[in-house]
């Protein structure tokens, strides 16, 4: 039975009875675009506008059979969300997860959406995943499963249609077997644009300088801009992390190099701390060597509950969604809750936390330049250009300060937090787009 009242479960549950589709209000999705619709509200954006987006243009699911190296056969699910392409072509990572499920995936694609109407990229949003774990394949497997679903999306994705990237599970080896598989099937007069079908690949092969650092880098820049004005500045701050793989790991080193101090980190294998601080480097030999933080000589093992109550200025999830709910945010000690990860924070433990005067700054803006610096990297491969690292770096704090600057004002203008802020911000874009392109037929 739906029990919940506030302004985004009403926007919702309304939307969804028109629709005459079912509305669960403890489901990711549902609660993702109650928070889009109670922002669509409050600027009175047009009714189809909120229709449109409330449901993905396609949800396509392949089912890919894949020889594992002992012989036997798996059958594995694969899904690519389209949610949005108004703006441009559709843009989004790929997981490797083996509890994914349609509904997160979808909601995942609808903060791609929102992320890059917010930052102005010319993208929609997309979002897929493979329902396995990427930990318990050999390379050969991973390269196998890899190649077969690329295949199998086909023409569903394609450099001007929809560009996938790393997610959770994969990274640059996995864009790079996606690549060279779509290469193999283009056209010959398409090949040279062809490898801007995916971004985030290695280096050597259309890869972006600053691609691999580029959401903790981001999130450093949206910080630069954020903190002062909530009497905070980076040097000297202390944090903690959930998630110490790409996305934790480079926050950690960054913000270590800014002069502040990682108190402790939790992820799959445990949870550390250390008062006097963690030095982020070494802990990313320990995890790149032992596949997670549990075992790091130099910190103290501490239990989930002593993570989360470990008082610090920076409270940072970087991992699934989800993860922080209301127990975890009633132990939480932070000035505020910078979301690194997709949708980390539950309805009730943002409420809880704003309500005890934590600051929480959202995925869509915090978790930008990851997709950022993409945009960057497919505009150097039509262009066939290489920038060097110092420009991706100026290019990618420009738009993070902008964008920053586009929420804090929109925050103003409405009286609202800063997650509906960023959601106004990009709802408001994409709604005068869909004003001057109108809506097809
Ligand atoms: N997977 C990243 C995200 O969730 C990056 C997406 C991209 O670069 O397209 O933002």
């Amino acid at each position: 039975m739906d029990t919940c009242d506030t302004p985004a479960c009403q926007s919702a549950r309304e939307i969804f009875r028109e629709l005459e589709d079912y509305y669960d209000e403890h489901n990711l999705y549902f609660q993702t675009i109650g928070s889009v619709l109670q922002a669509a509200d409050l600027l009175d954006v047009d009714h189809p506008v909120k229709l449109i987006l409330s449901q993905p243009k396609n949800e396509i699911m392949v089912h890919c059979p894949v020889q594992m190296d002992d012989g036997t056969w798996h059958l594995i699910k694969g899904y690519r969300v389209q949610h949005n392409n108004v703006l441009g072509p559709y843009k989004g990572g790929i997981r490797f997860h083996p509890e994914i499920k349609l509904d997160e995936v979808k909601s995942l694609a609808l903060l791609m959406t929102m992320k890059c109407a917010l930052a102005r990229l010319p993208f929609g949003g997309a979002k897929g995943a493979l329902k396995i774990d990427p930990r318990a394949l050999s390379k050969k497997e991973q390269e196998r499963v890899t190649r077969r679903l690329t295949a199998a999306l086909g023409g569903n994705i394609g450099p001007d249609y929809d560009i996938p990237a790393p997610d959770m599970g994969t990274n640059a080896q996995t864009m790079a077997w996606m690549a060279d598989t779509y290469i193999n099937f283009a056209e010959s007069s398409k090949k040279v644009t062809a490898r801007g079908v995916v971004t985030g690949k290695p280096l050597e092969f259309g890869g972006s300088a600053g691609r691999e650092k580029a959401t903790g880098q981001g999130l450093v820049y949206v910080l630069d801009a954020l903190l002062p004005g909530m009497n905070l500045a980076l040097p000297d701050l202390s944090f903690s992390l959930i998630g110490y793989g790409n996305v934790g790991s480079w926050t950690g080193r960054l913000l270590q190099l800014r002069g502040s101090k990682m108190k402790a980190v939790m992820d799959h294998t445990g949870a550390i701390a250390d008062d006097a601080g963690i030095d982020a480097e070494k802990l990313a030999g320990h995890v790149a060597k032992h596949g997670g933080v549990k075992g790091y000589p130099e910190a103290e093992a501490i239990d989930e509950a002593t993570f989360y109550s470990t008082p610090v200025d920076l409270f940072i999830p970087a991992a699934l969604e989800q993860m922080v709910d209301l127990e975890h945010a009633e132990r939480i000690q932070c000035k505020v809750l910078v979301e690194a990860a997709n949708a980390p924070t539950t309805p009730q433990a943002e409420r809880h936390l704003m309500d005890k005067g934590v600051e929480v700054l959202p995925a869509i803006l915090c978790n930008t330049g990851g997709v950022t610096v993409s945009y960057f990297e497919w505009k150097q491969n039509r262009q066939s250009e290489t920038w060097d690292a110092e420009l991706v770096d100026e290019r990618l704090q420009e738009v993070m300060h902008r964008t920053a600057k586009r929420v804090l004002e929109m925050a103003a203008r409405l009286d609202c937090n800063m997650r509906i802020a960023s959601f106004a911000a990009a709802i408001e874009h994409i709604a005068k787009v869909y004003g001057m392109r109108g809506v097809f037929p």
